[in-house]
């Protein structure tokens, strides 16, 4: 892949510095058969230093969860060659599926097939807590 030009695919930007790794294991990208470039420290007006992540293929892609690790990410859709769409992600009220409750405890622990959802309970320090037990995400 020529990583300055995709034809069709995702542009991953204004990601945090640091944060493409997160991202990247956090979506399950290393489940993907398609090409992903992970460009780290790029220099930035705006940022000083960014991560980006570009993905050669239109995948459907997790906005809850990308806005949970970083709601300044922009996602850039390209088809022929061209910028069709710019997506932001916003601070997700909720989460689904994203996290697990670390409390053993917790009802979800017992009960596997009960899906993870966490709330955002605090937006000033990013907060989330399952909704089932309160415990605080990581
Ligand atoms: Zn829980």
């Amino acid at each position: 892949m020529n990583i300055d030009s995709i034809k069709e695919g995702l542009v991953i930007d204004h990601i945090t510095a640091g944060n493409a790794m997160r991202i990247y294991n956090l979506l399950g990208f290393d489940k993907l058969e398609c090409s992903i470039a992970i460009i780290k420290n790029v220099n930035s007006k705006k940022m000083g230093k960014k991560d980006i992540i570009k993905i050669d293929s239109n995948i459907d892609i997790n906005l809850e969860a990308l806005g949970y690790i970083d709601p300044g990410i922009t996602i850039d859709v390209i088809r022929d060659s061209k910028l069709v769409e710019k997506r932001h992600v916003d601070l997700p009220e909720t989460l689904h599926g994203v996290l697990r409750c670390k409390n053993p405890r917790c009802i979800t622990s017992v009960e596997q097939e009960l899906s993870q959802e966490f709330m955002l309970t605090d937006r000033e320090n990013r907060v989330y807590r399952c909704i089932y037990c309160e415990a605080k995400a990581n």
